[in-house]
């Protein structure tokens, strides 16, 4: 094994980390803290060819092989002990190509930097609201972000991939090119390859309108209810959601505030600023916000404005829910178990996944829960160890309050580490299809850390 892990690190040209290297210790960590696993080897791919070559040498050698782009994944999919790792975070190249509106990323890239790259163009597509998370994974099991009511799921931006699959073959998957691969990767997780390119559509995006509003808990059901009247008539500029929080210590709270439970819209407007400024004001005709902040702000801006609240390191479980109908008594819920959250870094997002999402139809991509108006994200962070269980137990109690008002499967990219059971319900109507693409590329099951499709039998 070591001998062999020698030959690869001088196939490769990017670096191979393997216990005793100074950089072994940073290069087995993820994002989620309470992951502690030790990998056999780290490998920091530089090139396409690269994968190629970790690929080849997992299935020659039957060893795990755990494929990292942002590392974001609660469940630390990214890493495992005794796995040779793929870690593509060297691969961040971002390219424009103004005339088509679209943009090529490397298989490591960050949302941050496709962000940054992008918006000097004056575009942008859907993305995730922190930056440090990896377009890969996020792409790969569907893409939330605050451009979904406009322009649909990130992974409905894809236009095409480059993939490494099982045989350490290199494809290329669109409509045209191995279709149904190209349809398994939009929502079907890690499970059919390693993606090294992704090409998006792009959307003219310029400044944003952003508002956060703190509503008090005794006014949340009220407004979360005026929220979910509106949404079929909000015009598609809107991309906004419900959400619980402890306020934390920003300058437009008030001090004796910080720390308490609040019912809360997160706002993004990405038309006329003024009109969005209108729009935003409808929620002050329901409530009176005891704290809030509107303001305009490059779109980048906006995708990172929770990351210092955020580092890397923090402890992370999460459980999720797709919800169809938002109840009165689902709302009763989020009231009251809002205002138990544990810590300052928690916080449950309610997704909209209505509009543009909604207009693709749910056997065209693998991301099969287009019914769902919302995707409720229990997500419990927390810096010390020591509270692990007390937060866990805040987690697992909101989810069994939510869960009578919700669908029985989640999305995938929110799942936690004892949620693998749940897949087949994740999937949702289209896991059928996928474990027939999965036996087509991988029968093996090499690509099995993740939420897993296991190939259909013949
Ligand atoms: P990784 O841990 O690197 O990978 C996650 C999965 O994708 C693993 O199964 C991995 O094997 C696979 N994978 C990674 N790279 C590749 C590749 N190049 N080719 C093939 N497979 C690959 N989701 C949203 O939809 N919207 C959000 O706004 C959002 N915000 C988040 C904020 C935080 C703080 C966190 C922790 C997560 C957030 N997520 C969000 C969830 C996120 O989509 C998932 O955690 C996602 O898996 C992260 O992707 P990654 O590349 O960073 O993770």
């Amino acid at each position: 094994m070591t001998q062999a892990l020698s030959t690869l690190a001088d196939r490769v040209a990017g670096t191979v980390v393997r216990e005793g290297d100074p950089q072994y210790e940073e290069a087995r960590r993820v994002y989620n803290g309470m992951v502690d696993a030790r990998p056999a080897a780290v490998v920091r791919c530089a090139s396409e060819e690269d994968v190629v070559a970790v690929v080849r040498h997992a299935a020659d050698h039957r060893m795990d092989l755990a494929v990292r782009g942002g590392g974001h994944s609660v469940p630390g999919f990214g890493t495992a002990d005794g796995a040779i790792v793929a870690d593509l975070s060297p691969m961040q190249s971002v390219q424009v190509d103004d005339a088509q509106r679209s943009a090529t990323a490397g298989g490591g890239t960050t949302w941050g930097r496709f962000n940054d790259v992008t918006a000097a163009h004056g575009l942008a597509t859907t993305g995730g609201i922190i930056s440090t998370t990896g377009i890969a994974g996020l792409t790969l099991g569907g893409g939330i972000g605050y451009l979904c009511r406009a322009h649909g799921l990130s992974c409905d931006n894809l236009l095409s991939a480059r993939v490494v699959t099982a045989d350490g073959v290199q494809r290329t998957a669109s409509e045209d090119e191995h279709p149904d691969l190209f349809w398994a990767l939009r929502g079907g997780g890690g499970n059919f390859g390693v993606v090294t390119d992704f090409t998006y559509r792009l959307h003219p995006i310029g400044d944003v309108l952003v508002g956060l509003m703190f509503f008090e808990l005794t006014d949340g059901p009220t407004v979360f209810r005026f929220f979910d009247d509106m949404l079929d008539e909000a015009p598609r500029e809107y991309g906004g959601y419900p959400a619980m929080h402890l306020a934390p210590p920003l300058p437009f709270i008030p001090e004796d505030r910080v720390g308490q439970p609040f019912a809360v819209i997160i706002s993004c407007w990405t038309g006329d600023l003024d009109d969005g400024q209108r729009f935003f004001d409808r929620f002050h005709q329901v409530a009176t916000p005891a704290a809030e902040m509107v303001a305009p702000m490059p779109y980048p801006a906006l995708n990172a404005l929770f990351d210092p609240l955020l580092p890397p390191g923090l402890q992370h479980y999460w459980k999720n829910a797709f919800v169809t109908e938002l109840t009165d008594d689902a709302i009763a819920a989020h009231m009251e178990l809002g205002a138990r959250m544990p810590a300052i870094t928690c916080a449950m997002h309610m997704y909209t996944l209505d509009a543009a999402v909604q207009e693709v139809p749910s056997d065209a991509t693998a991301f099969g829960h287009r019914d769902a108006r919302y995707v409720a994200n229990i997500a419990g962070m927390w810096p010390d160890p020591a509270e692990n269980e007390h937060n866990i137990a805040w987690v697992r109690d909101y989810y069994a309050a939510i869960a009578p008002h919700s669908q029985p499967g989640g999305y995938i990219n929110f799942a936690s580490s004892d949620d693998q059971q749940k897949a087949p319900d994740n999937y949702g109507a289209n896991h059928g299809r996928l474990t027939e693409v999965k036996r087509r590329y991988d029968p093996g099951n090499l690509f099995h850390l993740n939420q897993n499709i296991e190939p259909s039998r013949v």
